[in-house]
């Protein structure tokens, strides 16, 4: 670990404290303060404690913890959600992928991480801001240099015809942008669409159905994780869980060209 890293406290609660180590920084805690020179010393996987006695476990954050603690202008799409989305696009190294819109830039990080450097990534966002948090929020964490961000609208985006391997949508009206998108996807790949209301998962079906457009519906799911406080003889549970976050609706692309 070294100045310029980021770097992840773990109190004895389980509760985390994401920051970039300085030259001359300080960690401060209601109880104490800790330099982050004496983290840097400590190193990852050990423990530093303020002068009160509050002991903290050091560590690099993970992809995760970066995606719920970073700076954000869109929600993001929760980590467990973003990791279903690859799997559910049959991501690979070197596969190219379409995003849209780039939000936060959450998924585009997860998208980045499983296409890998020889991959790319082609994210739209209509919104400046948001691109730029998208673009600071990748640089800052992780770049493999295989992002390409574009501002602008999805639904008049010019794509080259049969050129992604899948398409992952987080946006409200994802039907708005399906006509321009469908010839961009080679066949039988997929989309998958990010919905946090039941009601978008049927205007997006209704929609398909209605414009007779090239997919085929291959599921509709949600990612539940229960977590459990295990710590015996207390094994239950945990009493606060993260609860409803989004539907993922699969499609398959059909048909030729
Ligand atoms: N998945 C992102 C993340 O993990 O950070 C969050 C996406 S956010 C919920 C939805 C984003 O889509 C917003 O930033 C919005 O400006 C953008 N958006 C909405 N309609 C769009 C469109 N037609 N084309 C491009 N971007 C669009």
């Amino acid at each position: 670990m070294n100045y310029g890293d980021w770097a992840l406290l773990q109190d004895r609660r389980g509760r985390v404290y994401l920051f970039r180590l300085q030259q001359g920084g300080t960690f401060n805690y209601h109880r104490g303060s800790i330099r982050h020179e004496a983290i840097i010393q400590a190193g990852v996987g050990r423990f530093v404690a303020t002068p009160q006695g509050e002991r903290f476990s050091i560590h690099r954050p993970t992809l995760e913890d970066y995606v719920l603690q970073m700076p954000r202008e869109a929600t993001p799409t929760y980590p467990k959600d973003a990791a279903t989305i690859c799997f559910l696009l049959d991501l690979a190294p070197g596969m190219r992928v379409l995003e849209a819109g780039s939000g936060s830039g959450g998924l585009t990080l997860y998208l980045a991480r499983a296409v890998g450097p020889t991959g790319q990534v082609w994210s739209y966002e209509s919104r400046p801001r948001h691109l730029e948090r998208a673009r600071r929020n990748l640089s800052e964490f992780e770049d493999w240099g295989n992002v390409t961000f574009v501002q602008g609208d999805l639904a008049q985006a010019e794509l080259p015809p049969n050129s992604f391997d899948g398409i992952a949508l987080d946006l409200m009206e994802p039907w708005k942008a399906l006509n321009n998108i469908a010839p961009a996807l080679k066949t039988d790949r997929f989309l998958v669409c990010y919905l946090p209301n039941l009601t978008q998962v049927i205007t997006l079906l209704e929609q398909i159905k209605t414009l007779q457009l090239p997919f085929l519906h291959e599921r509709t799911l949600e990612v539940q994780h229960r977590e459990w406080d295990v710590r015996p003889p207390i094994a239950h549970p945990k009493f606060q869980q993260v609860g409803h976050t989004a539907f993922l609706v699969q499609l398959r692309r059909v048909g030729g060209g």
